[in-house]
């Protein structure tokens, strides 16, 4: 598929230009490759991140879990009302500095269209459901392991042990 052409190439081989041609030809409209232009940023300003925080040796499937979770999360803070993100109470991102769990930006939704949300959620669908070992199965253990931990207690533990808690 499309998504699974853009996602496999990972942004390693491919460059900016490319990645302008094929949004051009794919059958989604510029509005609607805002999601997933976002969403692959998301993933690979993480592997960016990784790097210059000095985590080395990482597993492919620690890594790419891990930014496909930072993928995932960008989409959600999107395409959900702010209400229904996550199960922490809205009230304690701002108070509480002790929380390690990822942080959504308080934007407005308010623009994003039916069609749009759809396909956010398309998306979404689709990283939870990739059947490889790298981006999907390392997805679902980052996943399970940031809801559980936390993001930051999460990243600390990978940076500690290479792996993912449980
Ligand atoms: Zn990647």
């Amino acid at each position: 598929s499309f998504f699974t052409e853009i996602r496999t190439k990972c942004w390693s081989s491919l460059s900016f230009y490319d990645w302008c041609i094929i949004c051009m030809k794919s059958k989604y409209s510029p509005h609607d490759c805002r999601l997933l232009t976002g969403s692959i940023l998301a993933h690979e300003l993480m592997h960016g991140w990784l790097r210059l925080k000095g985590y080395r040796n990482l597993s492919p499937e620690v890594e790419e879990g891990i930014c496909q979770v930072m993928s995932y999360l960008w989409l959600e803070s999107e395409i959900l009302p702010a209400s229904t993100r996550h199960a922490q109470p809205s009230t304690s991102y701002a108070s509480s500095s002790s929380s390690s769990s990822y942080r959504p930006p308080s934007s407005k939704k308010g623009g994003i269209s039916h069609t749009e949300k759809k396909l956010g959620e398309f998306f979404m669908h689709q990283i939870a459901n990739d059947t490889s070992t790298a981006y999907g199965d390392g997805f679902r253990t980052a996943y399970k392991a940031v809801n559980k931990y936390g993001l930051r207690q999460t990243l600390n533990h990978i940076r500690l042990t290479g792996g993912f808690p449980v």
